[in-house]
């Protein structure tokens, strides 16, 4: 089936104007609690770069439960510009030095970190204890320990964590969790995804630094890969293989341009993967005993598409990260643990560890 050159031709649909069939997909929609119904929740967004400039802030111009209320920035500049195109109020704007004090402030609610992954679990820590529930992005962090460090901030808080896995609110990609956890068409047999993109950025970005972003390909786009694997399956995985490709090292010098591993599950089952900063790949492709489905573009925000049997799926476009937001405030307003939670991306970085473990040794490695 053709994947591309759809997207101009379909209609992005806002969140506040969900049908009936997509509002089943997000139950947490569905049914508004009592106790802070009546208003929008406010969101703080900390680090203001391109996921934050180009995605989240235009995605909360589209939110129900939610809106921009704060920022924090290190940038005068940006703050004076952020200020006038969102009309934020001076009190709600802060910086790395006073951001604790935050807490004093009842316009926010949530706090969203959206910073270098070094810095992840840092901010994640003094939103819970400046009393504020917390959206960190993608990767998690560094490593496992430090997911649990954070979890463990949060619950000590008594304040809810979740993970910016905007995909969980995606109509095709839930399909594609129905189909795979539900065994529509038999046991899985085969499964095969791998997400990547040519980087030709800047050779000084953060996210070539070991230091600030833990790892290259496989942290930022990999992460995609083994969700991909497990939201698919709804199973983890035991153990892991995996090799790796550097046709850049002068570019790459810190961290991994391209890895291919294997997952294996209980009973044996084993999946293939693959991350790269040197491939374009966004893929999810299965197959069952008696059909098959797949994603593709499969992970990213332009647009997600998808067929069964090589039927194409008939599911609308949305403004995934509005969804993802609105689906936050609404669990903060009921106190109900979001569906993806920091447990969420604590498997995930489980996985990374042992996929690194796994280039050192050059051997199979347990996970977890
Ligand atoms: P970016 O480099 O564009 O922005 C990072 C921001 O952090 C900048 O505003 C920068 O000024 C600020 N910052 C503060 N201290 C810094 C320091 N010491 N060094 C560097 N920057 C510093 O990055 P981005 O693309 O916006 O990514 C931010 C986070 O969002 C990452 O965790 C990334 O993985 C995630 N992200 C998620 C998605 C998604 O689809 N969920 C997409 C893009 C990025």
């Amino acid at each position: 089936m053709a994947l591309s050159n759809k997207f101009s031709r379909r209609t992005f649909i806002r969140t506040g104007s969900l049908g009936i069939g997509a509002l089943a997909l997000c139950p947490a929609l569905s049914s508004l609690a009592s106790s802070k119904a009546d208003r929008k929740l406010g969101i703080a967004l900390v680090g203001l770069g391109n996921y934050s400039y180009g995605q989240l802030a235009p995605a909360l111009q589209h939110t129900q439960n939610c809106y921009l209320a704060g920022i924090v920035t290190g940038t005068p500049a940006k703050a004076v510009e952020w200020s006038k195109r969102y009309n934020i109020p001076e009190k709600n704007i802060y910086n790395y030095q006073n951001f604790d004090e935050i807490a004093h402030n009842p316009d926010i609610d949530i706090v969203y970190v959206v910073l270098p992954v070094s810095m992840h679990k840092e901010y994640t820590i003094r939103t819970a204890r400046a009393g504020k529930h917390v959206i960190c992005e993608k990767p998690m962090a560094l490593n496992a320990r430090d997911c649990e460090d954070m979890i463990a901030a949060c619950k000590k808080a008594d304040r809810l964590l979740s993970i910016g896995y905007r995909l969980h609110f995606e109509p095709h990609t839930i399909e594609a969790m129905r189909l795979g956890q539900q065994h529509i068409f038999g046991k899985v047999t085969h499964l095969d995804t791998g997400n990547g993109f040519t980087y030709r950025g800047d050779p000084n970005a953060w996210r070539l630094k070991k230091a600030m972003a833990g790892g290259g390909g496989l942290m930022d786009m990999g992460i995609y890969s083994i969700q991909g694997t497990r939201y698919t399956l709804g199973q983890e995985p035991i153990a892991v293989k995996a090799t790796q490709e550097k046709t850049r090292p002068d570019f790459f010098k810190e961290v991994d341009e391209t890895i291919f591993w294997e997952l294996e599950f209980p009973g044996g089952f084993k999946t293939t993967g693959k991350s790269s900063y040197n491939h374009d790949w966004s893929y999810l492709k299965v197959e069952e005993e008696h059909g098959k489905f797949e994603l593709g573009p499969a992970f990213g925000y332009g647009g997600i598409d998808g067929s069964v049997n090589g039927k194409q799926m008939p599911f609308p476009q949305i403004i995934q990260q509005a969804a993802q937001m609105d689906d936050f405030a609404q669990c903060v307003r009921q106190n109900k643990v979001s569906r993806v939670p920091g447990e969420e991306g604590l498997k995930d970085m489980k996985v990374v560890d042992a996929i690194y473990k796994s280039l050192d040794s050059g051997k199979w490695e347990r996970i977890g």
